[in-house]
């Protein structure tokens, strides 16, 4: 008889209270019975899933650790166990739920007045209204902080957005954008609340990308977008204010990509122990054992960083750079993990329908996303050095 399958080595969801742990298990058996029988024909025609989102509602993990507004007020450490039995199954359902989840409620969230958090977080934390998140633009990506062209010019109680977005997750079809744009009058970067029903505002599938295929990513243009005082988000000043939902969301980039490493990890364990060549499992081999192992350990090491991140976000110590150095290990363990993964498969590591192949992809725009490594190392760099390195 062969040992249990289980990338979780140093037994971390063993520290979990009874509760958390009930949680876990009922969001990856619906990622395991309502995610993976899917997942690869939608990723091959690059659609969505729709029918999915009644039954993720239903989960209630919308908005998990805030307070209020009909979401739970768990721990982010919850959250993150959240992102990691998503990403294991599936980095674009798990990377849809952190746009609706983490930018787009967050931002309201953390930026929002009072009565907005009223009026939007309800309906959002049930699924009923989908949120995107429009930061990067077709000529700012990594220089966001300093460099938006996005603009937002104030007439008495409306405001005039024009520019354009990229990239921008959930937005052919959400319903709520959350648009970041500079005010011309005090050159400061400002957060609006866009529904798809605004004049001015459209949105166009980004065709043909090679990861993350289910992600309905767009180019929004805003021409002469006309967006109420009502939708502007009153508790944001400045870029800063963007950067604390940032913070939180990178954290959770950073656990979804330990999801993306053990799914992979565990594939193509299974893999190696079935797979027979030479008239033995290839498991049995010492070359795809060292593989395994190396697979392993950054897995193992991933998961025990992001236990020890969150613990610090739950104690509200977490730091930029806390959150940085997470988000580029982790991911840059990942590409390695999936692809170990995808060579100890042979030939089956390219084909959609062993899975790995999709997490190889998909491991490359995780890697870019919610800032490059290279940006996030900088963060890093500056706070450990004191000197910045950013033009
Ligand atoms: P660039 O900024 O042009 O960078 C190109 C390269 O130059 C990178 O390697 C970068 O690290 C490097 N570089 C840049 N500046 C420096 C420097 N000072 N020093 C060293 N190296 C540097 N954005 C949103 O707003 N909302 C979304 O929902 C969203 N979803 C996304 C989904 C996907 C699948 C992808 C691929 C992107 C998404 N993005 C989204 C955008 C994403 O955040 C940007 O792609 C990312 O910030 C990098 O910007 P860029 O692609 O323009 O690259």
């Amino acid at each position: 008889e062969l040992p249990p399958i289980n990338g979780d080595f140093y037994e971390l969801s063993g520290s979990l209270s009874a509760e958390d742990r009930a949680l876990q298990l009922k969001v990856r058996q619906f990622m395991e019975t309502e995610v993976k029988p899917i997942v690869n024909r939608y990723w091959n025609r690059a659609e969505f899933p729709f029918e999915l989102i009644p039954k993720m509602a239903e989960l209630n993990i919308c908005g998990l650790t805030f307070e209020g507004y009909g979401c739970a007020n768990r721990s982010f450490l919850m959250e993150g166990i959240i992102a990691t039995e998503m990403g294991r199954i599936d980095a674009s359902i798990a990377t849809f739920f952190g746009v609706q989840s983490g930018l787009a409620m967050g931002s309201i969230y953390i930026c929002g007045s009072e009565e907005q958090k009223q009026k939007w977080l309800p309906p959002m934390q049930q699924m009923k209204l989908i949120g995107s998140f429009g930061l990067t633009e077709p000529e700012v990506g990594s220089a966001a902080a300093g460099g938006l062209t996005t603009t937002a010019k104030r007439h008495g109680d409306t405001w005039i957005l024009n520019g354009q977005k990229k990239w921008i997750g959930n937005a052919t079809f959400a319903d709520v954008n959350i648009i970041w744009a500079r005010d011309v009058d005090d050159n400061q970067v400002k957060g609006f609340i866009v529904e798809k029903q605004n004049l001015g505002f459209s949105a166009k599938k980004i065709e043909d990308k090679m990861a993350l295929r289910i992600v309905q990513n767009a180019i929004i243009t805003l021409k002469d977008c006309e967006v109420s005082e009502a939708n502007r988000l009153q508790n944001c000043n400045s870029f800063k204010d963007t950067a604390k939902v940032l913070q939180m969301t990178r954290a959770g980039v950073a656990w979804m990509a330990v999801g993306c490493a053990r799914g992979a990890y565990e594939s193509a364990l299974k893999y190696t122990r079935e797979r027979v060549q030479f008239g033995k499992p290839i498991a049995s081999f010492q070359l795809i054992q060292n593989h395994l192992v190396e697979m392993l350990s950054n897995v193992t090491a991933m998961q025990t960083l992001v236990f020890q991140l969150s613990k610090l976000q739950d104690e509200g110590k977490l730091t930029d750079e806390h959150a940085s150095l997470a988000k580029v290990f982790c991911t840059m363990r990942t590409r390695d993990v999936v692809s170990r993964a995808r060579e100890v498969m042979g030939g089956n590591g390219i084909l959609l329908d062993y899975d790995v192949a999709r997490f190889v992809a998909d491991a490359e725009a995780i890697y870019s996303y919610e800032g490059t490594k290279e940006i996030n190392s900088l963060i890093v760099g500056r706070a450990i050095t004191g000197f910045s390195a950013f033009v």
